[in-house]
């Protein structure tokens, strides 16, 4: 890293480590209050200008090319878009989950394939930040702060995606390891992260109940038996790195054990209620720069003699896209300060990705049909964002599996009332 950048990272992370001290100090932090607080704008700011200046301008090309963002994951390192929730213990920022969604509503915004590419190491990151030991957290995420390095989540298989319950990669206890067998697939970053989290199942009796039954390890991608697929051509967001991966006798050492055999279905599914509000946001960032393309298209187009935004048909195509952003925005803005503020979120969560990930689609076909045959076109930005959002309604849970969380909760809430 040059030492600007540095200098850069390190103001900025000693700024962002006295506003996250100060914001919570230990407690919930307030109560209904729209407006961003000076520090959040700041971050705000600085990932819309990362957005602008670095990913704006090269997305097109990496979509075509469908290559890992290298460049731009070491860029956005090098300011502190990064690794926004590693534990200060390990020298990190321990920024909100809030505070990570506005970066990663920013990067989508301007690419999420590189948005997945960066954030996706946070899924890797935050079962290891909610069940690692010290030890653990210093080892694996403090690596991340020394050199720009990505992590990956590997939970689904090609029997077990909605369904986790039928993850079958297996471990077993021989003295001081694990040997684990067994594949996985879809894997965001599976093809360039240093360590993985992976899902095994260590009691080997199928009637072993979920929360009993899984364990979650960390596993250097280096250790010999890993082998990560051929890189998979998505209809979107093609230069995020999504991969099988194979483990075949690949020896872990105990201490790389999270929490203790059978907690891991838990964490696997604990990780979601932090990271699925940036899912959220993410998605919602997608939706806003369709209405952005739409709007100004919107403007410069005329038919009949006058721009089309003046037909009230194509401006209430833009107002319904307002009104799905803007909700979408409220959605995941809750779902994060309740996790920020210890309250269990899952509901919140599920609402905020549905919500977020079918208002993208929606956005996105319409902005493809305001911008009419052009919008069919690679030559013209809409496009990209109809295949790009696609995934939103489908990874990390999707669109029907958020519903019956949904509706469980809701369900169960109701008779606790009665
Ligand atoms: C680009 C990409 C990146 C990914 N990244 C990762 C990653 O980093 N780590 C990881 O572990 N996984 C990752 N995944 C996997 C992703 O989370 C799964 O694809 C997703 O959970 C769906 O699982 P599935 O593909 O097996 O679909 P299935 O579970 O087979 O579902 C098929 C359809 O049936 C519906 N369905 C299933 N069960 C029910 C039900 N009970 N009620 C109603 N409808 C139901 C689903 O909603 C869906 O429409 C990724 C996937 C993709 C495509």
């Amino acid at each position: 890293m040059g030492s600007v950048a540095k200098l850069a990272r390190k103001s900025l992370c000693s700024r962002l480590r006295a506003f996250s001290s100060a914001a919570t100090d230990g407690k919930p932090s307030g109560g209904v209050c729209f407006e961003l607080s000076d520090e959040q704008k700041e971050i705000q700011d600085l990932a819309r200008k990362f957005t602008r200046d670095e990913i704006i301008p090269k997305a097109a090309e990496y979509d075509r090319t469908m290559e890992y963002p290298w460049d731009i994951v070491k860029k956005a390192w090098s300011v502190g878009l990064t690794n926004s929730s590693i534990p200060k213990h390990c020298g990190g920022v321990e920024m909100g989950v809030f505070e990570g969604c506005l970066i990663a509503e920013e990067l989508a915004y301007g690419c999420s394939g590189m948005k997945t590419a960066i954030e996706g190491s946070g899924l890797g990151q935050t079962p290891v930040i909610l069940a690692g030991n010290k030890e653990q957290q210093k080892k694996f995420l403090g690596r991340l702060l020394e050199e720009p390095l990505v992590t990956a989540y590997c939970v689904t298989e090609a029997g077990a995606g909605s369904d986790v319950n039928g993850v079958k990669t297996r471990a077993e206890k021989k003295g001081d390891e694990y040997i684990i067998n067994g594949q996985k697939m879809w894997i965001t970053n599976a093809g360039v992260a240093n360590w993985y989290f992976v899902l095994v199942r260590t009691d080997p009796d199928s009637k072993c109940p979920a929360n009993k039954a899984f364990s979650g390890f960390i596993v250097e991608r280096d250790t010999p038996g890993v082998t990560p697929g051929r890189k998979e051509i998505n209809m979107g967001q093609r230069c995020s790195d999504t991969r099988g991966i194979t483990f075949e006798d690949v020896r872990v050492p105990k201490e790389n054990l999270l929490l203790g055999e059978g907690a891991g279905f838990k964490i696997a599914m604990g990780a979601f209620d932090k990271t699925r509000p940036g899912v959220a946001s993410g998605a919602t960032g997608v939706a806003q720069r369709a209405l952005d393309e739409a709007t100004k298209y919107s403007l410069e187009r005329k038919t009949f003699g006058v721009p089309i935004a003046n037909h009230q048909a194509v401006a209430f195509m833009l107002a319904d896209m307002a009104i799905n952003i803007e909700t979408a925005r409220l959605a995941w803005k809750m779902a994060a300060w309740q996790t920020d503020n210890g309250i269990r979120n899952s509901y919140f969560s599920s609402i905020a990705k549905a919500h977020a990930g079918d208002i993208a689609n929606k956005c996105v076909s319409d902005a493809v049909q305001i911008f009419g045959g052009a919008g069919f076109n690679s030559e013209y930005p809409v496009e990209k964002l109809m295949r790009d959002a696609k995934i939103y309604q489908i990874y990390e849970g999707t669109s029907q599996i958020q519903r019956l969380v949904i509706s469980r909760h809701l369900i169960e809430s109701f008779k606790e009332k009665a």
